[in-house]
């Protein structure tokens, strides 16, 4: 069977290259990838995101069609597996794009030996096995659009922001941070005297277990945020404040900014964390603004997790499942 060859950009470098997993009968009998039915609802989130398809590298993991259209034995066979990275490491090099979208799981664990596509989609992720070190931007693969409509809006804002992505260059450029993380009773007092008083919209998320609160976070722009421990696991009596004075002290500055009106405040899902703190003698007074609940009222139909929500909105790495990442098995 002859190989189902790339759609070549107009011009290299080019800004995206699209990668799905495996040409089907249309793209064998025409020759091309993605123009039987995950190539309509390709074209459709294409259209929806203001991409020109003729400018981007599209190809596939691999060139040929997996007998049923499975690839899971290919994958898990190391020379065919490493014959068709090969193949398309040398069509990325000479296609050059500022950013690589995976489409779907199999294109994913050709790049980085990650299945989980849910995990990663719409995280600026950097490439591993294949093209060491190049910007992904990976997300669903267009058939599981087709058979999950809620998802349509999801992968047009990853697309969207492949665009931003290619437009940008090929540097991963990650979000400038500066965390304050294991402050002492002064530089506690200090922030949220200071900055937190101060700010414009304060965000602020309580962590809670073992039956309290062990954190706040305070972030009074977005590009500042102190966390407040009050759980530390690794002294004697688990508390971070080992003078019960000074979490006193932390206490009633944290009381003074949540119960200060004049300071705006954003939470996610905050009722959760206004509860929490009710517990505490705090009534929070200046709640004014929701993540969830304004993604709710935007798109109703998408996960609501932190994790989902923060591949549509924000610029971070896939940072929520850092400490849960297992050796990861495709299913049989
Ligand atoms: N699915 C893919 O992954 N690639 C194609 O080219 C067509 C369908």
């Amino acid at each position: 069977m002859s190989p189902v060859l790339p759609d070549w950009p107009s011009a290299s470098p080019c800004k995206i290259a699209f990668v799905g997993e495996a040409p089907g009968a249309d793209e064998v009998a025409e020759g091309r990838p993605f123009v039987g039915p995950a190539g309509r609802v390709f074209n459709v989130i294409l259209r929806s995101a203001n991409i020109d398809r003729s400018t981007c590298l599209v190809t596939n993991l691999f060139d040929e069609k997996a007998p049923d259209n499975d690839v899971g034995p290919w994958l898990r066979d190391p020379s065919r597996l490493a014959a068709a990275s090969e193949r398309l490491a040398g069509e990325l090099a000479r296609a050059r794009p500022n950013v690589i979208v995976p489409l779907g799981g199999s294109a994913l664990w050709a790049f980085i030996a990650r299945m989980k596509i849910s995990d990663f989609r719409g995280a600026v992720t950097k490439a591993a096995r294949i093209a060491p070190g190049a910007k992904l931007l990976p997300t669903f693969h267009p058939m599981a659009v087709q058979h999950k409509w809620t998802l349509l809006s999801l992968v047009v804002q990853d697309f969207v922001k492949a665009a931003r992505e290619g437009d940008r260059g090929p540097k991963i450029i990650y979000p400038k941070r500066k965390l304050l993380l294991c402050p002492d009773v002064s530089e506690v007092l200090a922030f949220l005297e200071g900055p937190c008083v101060a700010s414009s919209l304060l965000s602020v998320d309580i962590e809670t277990g073992w039956g309290c609160i062990t954190c706040i976070g305070f972030a009074p722009d977005v590009e500042t945020a102190m966390c407040v421990p009050f759980v530390d696991l690794r002294r004697p009596n688990k508390s971070y404040w080992e003078d019960p004075n000074n979490e006193f002290l932390v206490w009633n500055g944290v009381k003074a900014v949540l119960e200060d009106p004049r300071i705006p405040i954003l939470g996610q899902n905050f009722v959760y964390d206004a509860f929490w703190l009710t517990d505490y003698g705090i009534g929070v007074r200046g709640y004014t603004d929701d993540t969830r609940l304004m993604h709710h009222a935007l798109y109703p139909e998408l996960p609501k997790s932190l994790s989902s929500m923060a591949g549509s909105y924000t610029e971070l790495p896939n940072w929520k499942s850092w400490g849960h990442f297992k050796t990861e098995k495709r299913d049989a």
